[in-house]
C-alpha cells in the first residue's frame, strides 16, 4: 500500500467547469496511477460566495465522471475548530496580528505591515500572519521552481477576516495536513498563492505536499475559464465527453474510438497512460530550486 494522497477541493461558487475538470482528472490520476487515495473536500467556507445547490451538482457531476472519491466528503463549514485551533498556535507564537486597516487605508499593493507593532486595539479586526522579505521557492512538478518574496508579493496576509471568516490559505494548510495530502495538482491559477500556503506550513511545523500546477485552461479569447466568467457548467449527462476532451487537454490523446465511450471505460484507459511530466511547458523546462534557497 503507499501512502499517496490527493485531494480535489472545488468552491461550491457554481457547478463544475471544464477547468475544473481537468484539475480534479488530473489530481485524481495523478494518485491512482500510483496506487494512492484520492480525496474530496468542499471549499464551503465563505457563505455569501456559496451558490445554493452547487455542492451537491459538483458531488453529481464527479460521479457521472466516475471519479470515485475515498472516505467521506469533507466540508470545511464544518472545520472551524481547526482553524482555531491553527490561529491559537499561531498567536502563541508571535506570528499573528489584529489589523483594523480598511481596505482605503491599504490601497493598492502589498500590505505595507500598518498594525505590525500594535494597535492597542481589541480582537474585533482581521488576524494577519507575518511574512519574511526573503524569496521563498517552490519546487513544482509541472512549473519548475517558482520564487515569490511574501513580503513584496503581498505583506503580511490575513488569515482571519474581520467578519470572522477564516482565510483559504490558513483552511486548505490545516486540511490537506489532516487528511495526510501529500500531492496537490490543481489548476496554475493557484501557484501564486501557494508561497503563502507553505509559509503557513513551515510556521505550523506541518508537512509540505509536493505541488504540481497544471496549465489554466483558456477560452477562445484567452482568458481564463471560471465559473466568474460564466464557462459552461459541466452536464453530468455528458460528462463522458467532458471527460475525453480532459484528456486530451492532459496531453493523453485518447483515440477517436474513445470518443462516446463511458467514464470508467475512458479512466481505465487513461490510467496506464498518465504521465505527470509530460506537461511541463516545453518553454520552462523543470528546474530545481537552488539549494540553500528558502
Ligand atoms: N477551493 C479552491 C478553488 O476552487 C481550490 C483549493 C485548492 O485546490 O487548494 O479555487
Amino acid at each position: 500500500m503507499t501512502a499517496l494522497v490527493g485531494r480535489f477541493a472545488p468552491s461550491p461558487t457554481g457547478p463544475l467547469h471544464f477547468g475544473s475538470v481537468v484539475s480534479a482528472v488530473a489530481s485524481f490520476l495523478d494518485v491512482r496511477a500510483q496506487g494512492g487515495r484520492w480525496l474530496l473536500r468542499i471549499d464551503d467556507l465563505d457563505p455569501p460566495r456559496i451558490e445554493a445547490g452547487a455542492a451537491e451538482h459538483i458531488l453529481i457531476t464527479l460521479e457521472a465522471l466516475a471519479l470515485q472519491w475515498d472516505g467521506a466528503v469533507v466540508y470545511q463549514s464544518a472545520r472551524s475548530e481547526a482553524y482555531a485551533q491553527a490561529l491559537a498556535q499561531l498567536t502563541a507564537l508571535g506570528q499573528v496580528y489584529v489589523c483594523h486597516c480598511s481596505r482605503k487605508d491599504i490601497g493598492v499593493g502589498p500590505y505595507p505591515g500598518t498594525c505590525r507593532t500594535g494597535t492597542g486595539a481589541t480582537n474585533t479586526g482581521a488576524w494577519r500572519v507575518r511574512v519574511n522579505d526573503q524569496p521563498l521557492c517552490i519546487a513544482d512538478c509541472v512549473q519548475g521552481a517558482y520564487m515569490q518574496n511574501l513580503t513584496q508579493h503581498c505583506g503580511d496576509f490575513v488569515v482571519r477576516r474581520a467578519d470572522g471568516i477564516f482565510a483559504y490559505h490558513l483552511a486548505t494548510v490545516v486540511d490537506d495536513a489532516w487528511s495526510g495530502v501529500t500531492q496537490i495538482t490543481r489548476g496554475s491559477d493557484l501557484l501564486e498563492s501557494t508561497p503563502r500556503q507553505v509559509h503557513l506550513q513551515r510556521l505550523l511545523d506541518l508537512p509540505t505536499p509536493r505541488y504540481a500546477h497544471l496549465p489554466v485552461v483558456l477560452d477562445t479569447d484567452g482568458a481564463k475559464l471560471s465559473k466568474q466568467t460564466y464557462a459552461s457548467a459541466i452536464d453530468a449527462g455528458n460528462a463522458h465527453r467532458a471527460l475525453f476532451e480532459a484528456l486530451a487537454f492532459l496531453g493523453l490523446a485518447p483515440p477517436a474510438e474513445l470518443r462516446g465511450a463511458a467514464a470508467e471505460q475512458l479512466l481505465v484507459w487513461a490510467l496506464p497512460r498518465w504521465r505527470l511530466s509530460a506537461l511541463a511547458p516545453a518553454s520552462r523546462p523543470h528546474t530545481a530550486c537552488a539549494a540553500g534557497a528558502h
